[in-house]
């Protein structure tokens, strides 16, 4: 009936202005997160594939919401990226990182790399966020190579090549360069050499198919020797069982990361279990 219908519509117009309003508040709390140090930065060890040393590990932000509890960057970081706040976000993320990066150096024997993720749209064309990076990086006399820069397939599609001009200041200075989630976008193979990448991550989409489909195995070999030709190393991204990681070793493989070894811990932990002291 006809009042039926309108009732409908009633409760479809309150439902978007709720989640508009809902959105809203998403924002003014991550305001307040950022003004509050509601953020933290977990570390996800990155295993050399005979599984005995961590020479990398991927900084992934938390929210530690004071009503919520740990909040996943899946839920605030996509609406960080359509209202700009995600600028603010990357710029916590980039000193945080740092400042881990210089501890766990101190204390460790062998260097650790840490890997940092960059929305693309962090970047700008002007090149601000390439010079804060390099500011940041010299005032913290950073060890060189300890700081890989993640950067997603649809960063490099950049018409005029301004994006890849930033990127490759940054290899100037011994930043690296990953690409992350390798495989789901359009990258052009051209881009590995064109842009001096140093390491390559296979998204964990293709990981979990290797087990049961011999396609998969054929891709990932294919991204793996073509990776190596171009002196790309190459990091298995969501490895969950023995056998990806067996199937992976057997593939020639550099990195593993995944469940399989350890989810993403807090610093104090990372430190615990993974840096080997300096001592003696
Ligand atoms: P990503 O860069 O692809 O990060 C890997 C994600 O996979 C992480 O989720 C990690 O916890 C998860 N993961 C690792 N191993 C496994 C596994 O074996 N199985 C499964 N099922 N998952 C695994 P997380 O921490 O929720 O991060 C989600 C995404 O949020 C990241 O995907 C990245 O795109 C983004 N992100 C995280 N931290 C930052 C940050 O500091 N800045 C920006 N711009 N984005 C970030
Ligand atoms: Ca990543
Ligand atoms: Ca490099
Ligand atoms: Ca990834």
């Amino acid at each position: 009936s006809k009042n039926k219908g309108r009732n409908r519509y009633e409760f479809f117009s309150y439902e978007i202005e709720e989640r508009a309003t809902q959105r809203r508040l998403l924002i003014e709390e991550i305001r307040v997160a950022l003004d509050k140090k509601q953020f933290e930065l977990f570390y996800q060890p990155i295993f050399s594939i005979d599984g005995l040393s961590v020479p990398k590990a991927e900084a992934l932000i938390r929210w530690n919401h004071p009503k919520r509890g740990l909040i996943g960057p899946n839920e605030f970081i996509p609406v960080a990226e359509k209202n700009g706040l995600i600028g603010d976000i990357g710029h916590w993320v980039k000193s945080q990182a740092i400042k881990d990066t210089v501890d766990f150096n101190k204390l460790s024997k062998d260097a650790v790399q840490v890997s940092v993720n960059t929305s693309p749209l962090e970047i700008d064309r002007a090149g601000q966020w390439v010079d804060d990076w390099i500011t940041a990086s010299k005032e913290s006399q950073l060890p060189n190579n300890t700081i890989l820069i993640e950067v997603t397939e649809n960063t490099l599609m950049d018409p005029d090549s301004s994006i890849q001009r930033q990127l490759k200041r940054l290899s100037a200075i011994n930043i690296d360069i990953a690409i992350d989630d390798f495989g789901v976008g359009y990258s052009s193979l051209a881009y590995l050499q064109r842009l001096d990448i140093d390491i390559l991550k296979i998204d964990r989409s293709f990981i979990q198919d290797i087990e049961s489909n011999d396609n998969s195995i054929a891709l990932v070999k294919a991204i793996i020797t073509m990776a190596h030709n171009l002196d790309v190393m190459v990091v298995a991204e969501g490895v969950e069982t023995s056998r990806q990681y067996e199937l992976l070793k057997h593939l020639s493989c550099d990195y593993i990361q995944g469940y399989i070894f350890s989810k993403a811990i807090t610093k104090k932990e990372f430190i615990k279990k993974y840096i080997t002291k300096n001592i003696g």
